[in-house]
């Protein structure tokens, strides 16, 4: 009989935010997969428990799938973490989610943490609609995809890393024009968590004038958003 895949979401800075059932399926879990091995070894050293993993990552998961696959055929119960976050929220995932339904094999994806949920609801823009657009791609393609969000009605989110966010924010800037509102959060669940919000321009000038430290998620509202 099939064993089962489980999507496990682990903590996007504050360990406090794994959940009891994450830690209950790590522990029963017959493979950990993870996107780290020994960031993920601190991890399940800290939540003790006792599992090796086995590496899982951009880089391998093409060639590592034929593998994983076996061991689910075999009966696994296999868990897949990435180093932070919901898999397959622009981390590794969706390949071996589509790999085991093509097999027949059962998925469950754990809810738990994930750093745009709180980015957009915290952010003060509507949430009611919006769409995911993760990391924009780094070179083609780039202008292509802002262009077209530029009409979009929706608020939008984007992650970015801290080397990009400023010639992220001109270029939003430049797309969606300077008094477009927006929000910034960095570093969630982290003791120097801040989120900033205003208009890309005042954004951007608060981000010129202080650290760029951290990881950063970006809500920016749709084209008819307009502050009451
Ligand atoms: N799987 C993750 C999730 O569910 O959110 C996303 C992984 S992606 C490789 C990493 C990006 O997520 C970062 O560059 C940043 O944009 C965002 N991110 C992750 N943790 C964050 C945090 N604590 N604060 C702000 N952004 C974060």
């Amino acid at each position: 009989m099939n064993g089962k895949l489980f999507l496990v979401p682990t903590p996007i800075g504050n360990l406090e935010d794994i959940t009891y059932r994450a830690v209950r399926i790590l522990k029963e879990s017959d493979t950990v997969l993870a996107e780290d091995t020994r960031h993920a070894a601190r991890l399940l050293q800290h939540l003790g428990i006792d599992r090796k993993t086995h590496a899982h990552h951009q880089h391998n998961e093409h060639k590592a799938l034929k593998g994983v696959i076996h061991l689910l055929q075999e009966g696994q119960q296999v868990a897949l973490i990435s180093d932070a976050g919901t898999p397959g929220i622009s981390d590794p995932g969706f390949l071996l989610v589509r790999a085991c339904l093509r097999e027949g094999i059962a998925v469950e994806t754990l809810p738990g943490p994930t750093a745009f949920v709180p980015a957009l609801v915290n952010s003060g823009l509507p949430c009611d609609r919006f769409c995911f657009e993760g990391f924009l791609p780094v070179k083609k393609g780039r202008q292509t995809r802002l262009k077209e969000l530029a009409g979009e009605s929706r608020t939008m989110v984007f992650y970015e890393a801290p080397h990009r966010l400023l010639k992220t924010m001109d270029e939003l800037i430049g797309f969606f024009g300077p008094g477009r509102h927006a929000s910034v959060s960095r570093e969630l669940t982290k003791v120097y968590e801040e989120t900033v919000r205003g208009t890309l321009e005042e954004i951007k000038t608060y981000f010129e004038q202080n650290a760029l430290k951290g990881e950063f998620v970006i809500c920016v509202a749709g084209v008819k958003y307009e502050e009451k």
